[in-house]
């Protein structure tokens, strides 16, 4: 099966093997996606540039997500290349690991600032640029989320309050952009270990206490987030947008 034969997908957020992204590239190339990968400095593009070219890449650009400029940038690259997008995975999050060791009531300005600003306005400015490049043919953009947002999970702290906004910031955009049948959707992956993960505090006891409690009784894995990312970036999922979808066998439904 084909599923994404013709189909051109950009991916920001693949920093190595573990990203969440990595996952959902396979997944794509697999089904016969084009894919476009973004690094956000040297040190990452050492890493994705081949990983790009594993899967037969050949657009691998910078950026950062905080300067419009790259942002402006990458787009008119894109443009030129591609012409139009089928679909983007925004899988980028950032926090200052000293904020996530603090007290929540002690988070700095500038760190509350710069979580909101690379987690959550990042999705926002990427939508925004990618509207040229999709608007004559519609298009589906996800996003990676946790249930930090919604709860109060131990040491998620300031990046709670950004997945918060990531997660309006999807259903407004699903509201500002459906009209030209561009879906905007969430998937909230429970715990997996990658390099993002490691700056938590505690991770490895939180992945087990997920696995006890889940009605799974298991981690998710990548391919289980890639196999969800392949419904919301196909047709398959052509009546849904503005959607969180829990894939994180089943924790959030459940209390102890
Ligand atoms: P990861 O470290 O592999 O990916 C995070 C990516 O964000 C990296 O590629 C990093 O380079 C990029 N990034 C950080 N700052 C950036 C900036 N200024 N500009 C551009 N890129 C920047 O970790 P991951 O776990 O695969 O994280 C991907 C997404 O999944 C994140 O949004 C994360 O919050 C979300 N998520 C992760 C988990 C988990 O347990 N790992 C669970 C739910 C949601």
């Amino acid at each position: 099966m084909e599923l994404f034969k013709n189909k051109k997908i950009l991916l920001l957020g693949v920093a190595n093997k573990k990203s969440i992204a990595w996952s959902i590239a396979e997944a794509l190339s697999n089904e016969g996606a084009e894919l476009a990968f973004t690094y956000v400095n040297e040190a990452i593009e050492k890493r994705v540039r081949p990983l790009a070219e594993e899967l037969n890449s050949k657009i691998i650009l910078p950026c950062d997500v905080q300067s419009d400029e790259e942002i402006e940038n990458l787009f008119a690259e894109l443009e030129s290349r591609w012409g139009t997008i089928d679909g983007i995975v925004h899988s980028i999050a950032y926090a200052d690991g000293e904020d996530l060791k603090k007290p929540f009531s002690q988070t700095s300005r500038a760190g509350f600032h710069t979580a909101l600003d690379v987690s959550a306005y990042s999705l926002v400015a990427v939508a925004g640029k990618a509207f040229p490049l999709m608007k004559e043919k519609g298009g589906s953009i996800i996003t990676l989320t946790y249930l930090g947002a919604q709860r109060a999970v131990p040491n998620y702290k300031v990046m709670g309050v950004a997945k918060a906004a990531l997660e309006a910031s999807v259903r407004y955009l699903a509201a500002d952009l459906g009209e030209n049948n561009i879906r905007v959707n969430a998937l909230s992956a429970g715990p997996i270990k990658t390099l993002a993960a490691s700056g938590i505090p505690q991770f490895r006891e939180l992945m087990a206490k997920f696995a006890a409690a889940a009605p799974l009784k298991r981690n998710v894995t990548g391919e289980d987030v890639a196999k969800t990312a392949l419904f919301y970036l196909s047709d398959l999922s052509s009546g849904i947008t503005g959607e969180t979808t829990f894939i994180d066998c089943g924790f959030n439904a459940v209390a102890l």
